[in-house]
C-alpha cells in the first residue's frame, strides 16, 4: 500500500468507486479506494439498479442523462461487461398533474436535447403488451431507460480507475481519519498508514461511522426496502426482446422485466428504519427477512395495470438497507467545517446519478468547483439544526411518498418546526403560513379570519395565491412589513475588516460609515457564488448580509480568505432579526416611531444608520429586495417581538399589515431583481445576470483568477423579465423556453404573478440574439404559453419609488 495519495476514497460500492474513476479521469493518478470489505458489500450489490434519465431537477436530470450513457462506454473501455439492458421506459399519468409533470420532463428533454417523448396508447401497447393502458391519461417514453448490473458497473468503474493507476484495497477498514495542521490527512487502516490531501467518505450504509471518525455528524438514516422478482411469465419467455421497464408512479410501484420474469419494487406507507443508532460494522453481504405484507398495497395496484404479476409466482424478495438524507437527494461536497474532506453519501437512486456524481465530484475535488450549479445536492444545505428528530421525520416523509409529486412551491410539515423565532406564536395567531429556510421558520403568506391555513398543492394557481395577492397589493399601495429575520447576517470587525472583505467580494468595499454596497462573490470558474449587502457601521465594523439558505455554503469561501491579524468574521445569523418596511408609506409609518429623519435628504437610497424605532436599537439599511421605497431593520432577537409589534401597531391606521415571503417573490420579480439559488448561481457569469458592474476588475478578490478566465466572453444568455400570457398557472423556475421557430431559446430562473402590474411574469436566461420586443414561448404545464420578452423591469425600472 502507497504510503502518499492525492485522494483516498473510503468505501468500495457503486459511488466511490464512480468517484475513484473520475478522479484518474482529470488526470489524478495517486488515488487509492479502501473498502472495508468486497467491493459492492453495502447497498449496491441487491440494488434493483434501473436507471433513468428523467428528473424534476433540471441538473440531476443532465446528471442522469451522462450516467446512462456511461455505462456502455465504460463496456468499451474496460471489457468488464454491464449488464446493459436499455429497452426504455415508459413512464404513465393518472392524473392531471401527473400529466402536467410528463409534459414538462419532455419539454425539458427537448430543449436538453434527450430522448423523452409522448406516445399513443397504440404505440405503449405495442411496446409493452402485458399493460392494461386503461385510466392513463398521457404515455411518454425514454428510450434510454432500463436497468443495469449492479456488480459489472461497479467493477467496470474500478477497472478504468485502475488502468489509469489508482489502487484498491479491499478488506481494508478505515479506522482513524486525522487532519493534518497543512490541510492533509493520515488515514489508518489495519494495513498501515496513508498521508492524503483529500478523504473522500464514500462509505454508504457506514457515511455516518466513517464521518465520526473526522468528528463530523451527517444528517442520515437507513431503511429497509423491498422488491420481488417472479418466475418466468410464459408471453415474456415466448417474446424476442426485453420489455420497457414501467414507471407507474401515481401507482406507487416500480416494474421491469428480470430474466423471463418480472421485478416489482414500492416504497410502502408502512416504511421501516433499520440502524438508526449506527450502522453494525459487521453487517455484510446481509439481507433482512421478507415481508411482502408491507408492501401489498403497492403490489395489488401493479396487479391491477399488469395482471401478468399477479399469475405468476415468486421466485425471490430482497429486502435490503439503502440510507436516506432529509430530502432524499445526495449530501455532496467538502465539509465547510474541515480541510480537504469531500462527502458524496445518502445517494438513493445510485445506479442513475453514479457517474454524473463521480464527475462532478472529482471537478471539485481537482477543479475546485463542479461545472453545474449543485446546491440542491450540496451537504452545505443542512446545518446542525437537521438533527435526528429532523431527519428521520423527513426521511420518513420521503421514503412513503417517494413517487409523490413534488410540487414547485410545496412545503411539507415533516419534522417541523426545528428552528423559530420568538416572535412565531405571534405570526403563528396572526394567521401565518410557514415555509422552510435553513432551518428557520418563515412566514409564507398570512390567512386572515376564515381562510384556510393549510396549502393546497399542485402545477396551477393554488389557495394562497389569492392571500399572497392581497399581501403584494397592500405594499405597492400602502406599505408592508416583512419579517426577513431568514437572512444570513455576518459581522465583520478588526482592524483587517475592509481588507478582508475586499479580498473576498468583488465590489469596491465602503470606506465611510453609513455606505453600504452591492458586492458579488465570485466562485471558482468566474460565476455568481453568492451576493450580499455590505454595509460600514464603523471603521473596522461592517454587516453583511446574503442568502440565508446558504449560510454554511459561505463558509467554505469566507474560510478560503486568510484573516489579518485582529479581524474576525462571525455569523449573526441567530443573535440578530430583522424586518423589511417597504411601500410608498413605508417613511410615514417608521417615522412614528423614530426620532432619526428619514427624508430623501437625510437618509437616501443606499445609506444606512443605527437608529432607534420604537425604542428598540437597529441598524436601518435604505433597500429593499421589494423594489419599493423602504428600509431593512436590523435588531437583536432579544428585541424582535417588541420591534414587531410596534411596527403592527404603527402600521394599522395606515392599512399596512404583515407580508410573507411568497409576496416579497412576486414583488421583486416584478422589479427584474434576481436571487442567488435561482437567477444567481456559480453556472452564470456576471456578464449574464445583470451584476457585471459590480464586479471591479482593478482589485483583486477572491477567485478573480476565474473571473479573468471568462472576463471577455460574451454571455451565453442574458437574464430578462418576459411578461406570458397565462390564465391558471404561473413559471416557477426552470421551464424552458422556445422561440416562434421552435428552437431552444433560454430557460426561466425564475417566475410569479405580479400582483401589482398584473400580469404573470418570469425572470429568464434567454440566447443573446433574442432582444426587447421578441415573442417566445414558455413550457409551463409543459405546453407552450405565449410570452412578450420585457425591455426592464416590469415595475417602476427607472428605480423612482426605490428613491423616492
Ligand atoms: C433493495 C434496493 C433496491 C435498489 N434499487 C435501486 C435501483 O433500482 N436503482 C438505483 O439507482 N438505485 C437503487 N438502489 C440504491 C442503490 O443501491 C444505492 O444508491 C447505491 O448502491 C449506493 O452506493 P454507495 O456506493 O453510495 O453505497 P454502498 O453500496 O453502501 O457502499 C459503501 C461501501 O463503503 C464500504 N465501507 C463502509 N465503511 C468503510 C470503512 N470504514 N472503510 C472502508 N470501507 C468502508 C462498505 O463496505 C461498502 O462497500 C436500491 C437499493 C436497495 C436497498
Amino acid at each position: 500500500m502507497n504510503s502518499h495519495a492525492q485522494a483516498v476514497v473510503i468505501g468500495g460500492g457503486l459511488v466511490g468507486c464512480s468517484i475513484l474513476y473520475h478522479l484518474t479521469k482529470l488526470g489524478w493518478t495517486e488515488v487509492v479506494l479502501l473498502e472495508r470489505s468486497e467491493l459492492t458489500s453495502g447497498s449496491t450489490w441487491h440494488a434493483a439498479a434501473n436507471i433513468h434519465g428523467l428528473h424534476d431537477n433540471t441538473n440531476i436530470s443532465r446528471l442522469q442523462h451522462y450516467t446512462m450513457g456511461l455505462y456502455k462506454e465504460l463496456e468499451a473501455e474496460t471489457g468488464q461487461g454491464c449488464g446493459i439492458f436499455q429497452p426504455g421506459s415508459l413512464y404513465l399519468a393518472q392524473t392531471e398533474a401527473r400529466e402536467h409533470q410528463l409534459r414538462l420532463q419532455a419539454a425539458k428533454a427537448r430543449y436538453y436535447g434527450m430522448a423523452f417523448h409522448e406516445v399513443t396508447r397504440d404505440e405503449a401497447e405495442r411496446l409493452h403488451p402485458l399493460v392494461d393502458f386503461n385510466d392513463i391519461r398521457c404515455i411518454m417514453f425514454e428510450p434510454q431507460g432500463g436497468n443495469v448490473d449492479p456488480s459489472g458497473v461497479t467493477m467496470a468503474y474500478a477497472a478504468g480507475a485502475r488502468a489509469r493507476g489508482a489502487q484498491i484495497h479491499r478488506n481494508c477498514p478505515v479506522t482513524a481519519t486525522r487532519a493534518q495542521p497543512d490541510g492533509s490527512w493520515i488515514v489508518e487502516t489495519p494495513l498501515g498508514e496513508i498521508r492524503t490531501q483529500w478523504v473522500v467518505n464514500a462509505a454508504g450504509l457506514w457515511a455516518r461511522e466513517v464521518a465520526a471518525l473526522a468528528g463530523i455528524a451527517l444528517p442520515l438514516v437507513p431503511t429497509e426496502h423491498q422488491y420481488f422478482v417472479t418466475e418466468a411469465i410464459p408471453e415474456i419467455a415466448a417474446l424476442d426482446r426485453r420489455l420497457p421497464s414501467v414507471a407507474d408512479r401515481d401507482g406507487e410501484y416500480y416494474l421491469r422485466q428480470e430474466g423471463k420474469g418480472l421485478l416489482v419494487g414500492a416504497y410502502e406507507k408502512d416504511m421501516r428504519f433499520w440502524a438508526e443508532d449506527g450502522t453494525p460494522q459487521g453487517f455484510g453481504h446481509e439481507l433482512f427477512a421478507d415481508d411482502l405484507e408491507r408492501i401489498e398495497p403497492n403490489m395489488l395496484r401493479a396487479i391491477d395495470r399488469m395482471p401478468a404479476v399477479g399469475a405468476a409466482g415468486i421466485k425471490r424478495v430482497i429486502n435490503g438497507p439503502m440510507i436516506w438524507s432529509p430530502d432524499s437527494s445526495a449530501l455532496f461536497g467538502p465539509v465547510p467545517e474541515l480541510r480537504n474532506y469531500f462527502c458524496c453519501n445518502g445517494i438513493i437512486p445510485g445506479f442513475s446519478q453514479s457517474g454524473g456524481l463521480g464527475l462532478l465530484s472529482a471537478e471539485w475535488i481537482v477543479e475546485g468547483e463542479p461545472r453545474l450549479d449543485m446546491f440542491g445536492w450540496d451537504l452545505a444545505r443542512f446545518g446542525a439544526w437537521a438533527g435526528k428528530d429532523f431527519t428521520k421525520a423527513r426521511v420518513q416523509d420521503q421514503y412513503a411518498n417517494r413517487f409523490k409529486i413534488h410540487f414547485p412551491n410545496e412545503e411539507r410539515a415533516a419534522g417541523r418546526p426545528v428552528r423559530v423565532r420568538p416572535i412565531y406564536q405571534t405570526q403563528k395567531a396572526m394567521g401565518a403560513v410557514f415555509g422552510l429556510n435553513y432551518g428557520w421558520e418563515h412566514p409564507l403568506w398570512f390567512a386572515t379570519e376564515g381562510e384556510p391555513r393549510e396549502e393546497t398543492v399542485g402545477f396551477e394557481r393554488q389557495n394562497w395565491w389569492g392571500p399572497v395577492g392581497r399581501e403584494a397589493r397592500m405594499l405597492r399601495e400602502r406599505a408592508g412589513i416583512i419579517d426577513i429575520s431568514n437572512f444570513a447576517r455576518y459581522r465583520v470587525s478588526g482592524p483587517g475588516a475592509r481588507d478582508w472583505l475586499e479580498a473576498l467580494l468583488a465590489n469596491r468595499i465602503p470606506t465611510q460609515p453609513g455606505r453600504s454596497c452591492l458586492a458579488p462573490l465570485i466562485g471558482r470558474r468566474g460565476g455568481i457564488a453568492g451576493d450580499f449587502t455590505v454595509t460600514c457601521l464603523e471603521t473596522g465594523d461592517y454587516l453583511m448580509v446574503g442568502s440565508g439558505m446558504a449560510e454554511r455554503y459561505h463558509k467554505r469561501f469566507f474560510d478560503a480568505v486568510p484573516l489579518p491579524e485582529g479581524t474576525r468574521w462571525t455569523s449573526a445569523t441567530e443573535a440578530m432579526a430583522g424586518f423589511n418596511v417597504a411601500g410608498p408609506l413605508a417613511r410615514d409609518l417608521l417615522q412614528r416611531l423614530t426620532d432619526a429623519d428619514l427624508s430623501n435628504d437625510a437618509f437616501p437610497f443606499m445609506r444606512s444608520a443605527r437608529i432607534e424605532v420604537a425604542g428598540v436599537p437597529c441598524i436601518a439599511l435604505r433597500v429593499s429586495f421589494t423594489g419599493d421605497l423602504g428600509w431593512e431593520l436590523h435588531c437583536s432577537e432579544a428585541d424582535q417581538k417588541r420591534l414587531y409589534a410596534a411596527l403592527l401597531e404603527a402600521g394599522q391606521p395606515l392599512g399596512v399589515g404583515p407580508v410573507g415571503s411568497r409576496a416579497l417573490t412576486s414583488l421583486r420579480i416584478e422589479k427584474g431583481y434576481g436571487s442567488w439559488g435561482r437567477d444567481y448561481s456559480p453556472e452564470y457569469w456576471p456578464q449574464e445576470t445583470g451584476l457585471l458592474g459590480l464586479v471591479k476588475g482593478d482589485k483583486d478578490f477572491l477567485n478573480k483568477a476565474g473571473w479573468l478566465a471568462i472576463a471577455d466572453r460574451p454571455p451565453r444568455e442574458t437574464l430578462r423579465t418576459l411578461v406570458i400570457q397565462s390564465t391558471t398557472a404561473d413559471a416557477t423556475g426552470n421551464e424552458p423556453i422556445f422561440d416562434l421557430d421552435g428552437k431552444p431559446a433560454g430557460k426561466v430562473s425564475s417566475g410569479a404573478y405580479g400582483y401589482h402590474v398584473r400580469q404573470s411574469l418570469a425572470l429568464a436566461y434567454l440566447r443573446p440574439d433574442i432582444a426587447p420586443g421578441a415573442e417566445l414561448e414558455v413550457m409551463i404545464l409543459g405546453r407552450p404559453h405565449r410570452a412578450l420578452v420585457l425591455a426592464g423591469a416590469a415595475f417602476d425600472p427607472e428605480g423612482k419609488r426605490l428613491r423616492a
